[in-house]
């Protein structure tokens, strides 16, 4: 024991970070790691992956959508694991944004095959499945969660007709992957899984202020986003007087400032600009129309609900006092996802006994488990992200912090195993 940590769980830790950096030389650019939906170094990454796991006893599979699918059966009835017996999903996504660091999405994979190594030989009454999603950034289709919403049944017509860039659909995608897309309706989850876990780094700077190594997420924030237009009228910066002038881009400053303060003094409310175009953007011209972004998260969706409302009436009184227009459009609504109090509990118990004190928080960014919670009982997990910095190369995590996942990961085996109520959950999930 080392800092409290198990020894055999600190020596697991090594081996998913070394683990998690070999996946990251399957990329499709040279120097940097970029890997999108179906490219074929996932395909090498699926490869090295079922090498590891084989010597497990647990097969591994890629679905229709190009999931990796890997059951460590229940040890007490290894034949029924095929043939749909209960099992718990434990997973994350392969895919990366461009540029990106090691750990996002790849350690919750790597980190639930290595559980699978921590039980190795262990009877559970349920069979294990270690989940790799195929897309989950929204890369290359501009629509994120594409191998989740496979799973949750929610990947309909329109979304497999999307196109990259280069033309090529969701649905062509698939089937020169080798995939029959025909066969994705066949991947819908039923009362075979009763439940989803996910480990994933924070990414963001939570757990590091507050000091605490793993927290609980207790639900993934709804999301509004809007743009903005208010117009004003372009005329000469040195021949109009101030009083005289209709200026977009001052009108904009005034909203962004209001933005800001009342996210700073509501709690749990975040809300950004984050993009604003001014026309006809000259140094010499008072800009006569500003299109701007709104982004506003909150874990309730009441509480964002009345945020955006007042950002628009806020948007309007400032267009009327400064004698401009202002139009909006809502390009985003979607609701705030609750994880399965049961499991988040449960997860609470586990982060407890692996020695750390838990943290209770809102996840701010999408995640899997917010599509597969709408089929089953789903919770997650968040390792500390030194510096918060995540979607970058400078991403890391601390190998102690992932041997206190591992122990946190096998006490919540553990618990579920001797849990009649999540077995009772089981029949009718
Ligand atoms: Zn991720």
């Amino acid at each position: 024991m080392t800092d409290g940590i198990d020894h055999d769980s600190q020596a697991l830790a090594r081996e998913v970070i070394a683990r998690c950096q070999a996946l990251a030389r399957f990329s499709e650019d040279a120097g940097s790691i970029r890997r999108t939906f179906l490219c074929e170094p996932m395909r090498q990454c699926h490869q090295e992956i079922a090498g590891w796991v084989a010597p497990l006893g647990a097969t591994s599979r890629i679905d229709a959508v190009g999931n990796l699918r890997i059951v460590y059966p229940a040890v007490a009835a290894p034949a029924e694991a095929e043939a749909g017996a209960p099992r718990l999903f434990i997973g994350s996504h392969l895919d990366t944004v461009p540029d990106a660091g090691v750990y996002d999405g790849i350690l919750g994979v790597v980190l639930g095959i290595a559980l699978l190594s921590a039980i190795h030989g262990r009877k559970l009454p349920f069979a294990v499945e270690a989940v790799g999603f195929s897309e989950e950034e929204g890369i290359r289709f501009g629509t994120p969660f594409i191998g989740s919403r496979a799973l949750a049944g929610t990947l309909d017509e329109e979304l497999l007709n999307r196109q990259d860039a280069q033309g090529v659909s969701i649905r062509k995608a698939i089937a020169d992957f080798g995939l029959n897309p025909a066969e994705i309706a066949q991947e819908t989850i039923s009362e075979d899984v009763l439940g989803y876990l996910e480990f994933h780094i924070e990414q963001g700077p939570v757990l590091e202020n507050a000091g605490r190594p793993l927290g609980v997420v207790e639900a993934i924030a709804g999301q509004s986003r809007l743009q903005f237009t208010f117009v004003g009228r372009s005329n000469h910066v040195g021949t109009t007087p101030m009083n005289l002038r209709h200026d977009a881009l001052a009108a904009a400053a005034e909203f962004i400032s209001a933005v800001e303060h009342r996210a700073r003094t509501t709690s749990g409310l975040v809300a950004t600009v984050g993009a604003i175009q001014a026309n006809p953007g000259a140094a010499n011209v008072i800009a006569g129309e500003t299109r701007l972004s709104l982004d506003v998260r909150h874990q309730y969706d009441d509480a964002r609900n009345t945020a955006v409302d007042y950002f628009i009436r806020n948007a309007e009184d400032i267009a009327a006092r400064r004698k401009l227009k202002v139009r909006q459009q809502t390009l985003m609504d979607q609701p705030a996802v609750s994880m399965d109090p049961f499991l988040v509990g449960q997860a609470h118990e586990a982060v407890g006994k692996a020695g750390c004190e838990p943290y209770r928080m809102v996840s701010g960014a999408g995640h899997d488990a917010m599509i597969l919670a709408a089929k089953v009982p789903s919770a997650m997990i968040f390792l500390r992200t030194p510096g918060g910095i995540s979607h970058h190369p400078s991403e890391s995590v601390d190998v102690r912090d992932v041997a206190r996942a591992i122990d946190c990961g096998v006490h919540l085996l553990d618990q579920l195993a001797s849990s009649s109520e999540f077995q009772r959950k089981t029949q009718h999930a």
